[in-house]
């Protein structure tokens, strides 16, 4: 679940809302793990970097070809979700709802 390991990455990398960072970044740590698909490029995230936009948790500040720079909104909390077992990580100011698509459980 991609959308879940990049709020993972924003939440262990840059969960400070005065630092700013960017999806080139995100992708790099990414990669780092093995288990990620390696062809994946910048391209094939960007709905993933819309999505956590229109969610709220970050907001667009400039953008330099493909490279999107970000800032949070707010700080990011962990939340354990009861439904679909799983960690995950919201704004501060986001709704209290599991961002795992099939599930989307309240927390
Ligand atoms: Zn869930």
């Amino acid at each position: 679940m991609i959308l879940t390991q990049i709020r993972k990455i924003i939440f262990d990398n840059f969960n400070n809302i005065d630092v700013r960072f960017n999806n080139d970044q995100i992708l790099e740590l990414l990669r780092k793990d093995q288990n990620f698909d390696q062809s994946i490029t910048i391209d094939d995230l960007e709905t993933q970097f819309k999505k956590i936009e229109a969610d709220g948790l970050v907001r667009c500040i400039a953008q330099n070809f493909t490279t999107k720079w970000f800032k949070l909104y707010d700080s990011m909390k962990k939340f354990t979700c009861n439904s679909c077992n799983s960690d995950v990580f919201l704004g501060d100011d986001e709704s209290r709802v599991c961002p795992n698509t099939e599930c989307g459980a309240t927390l």
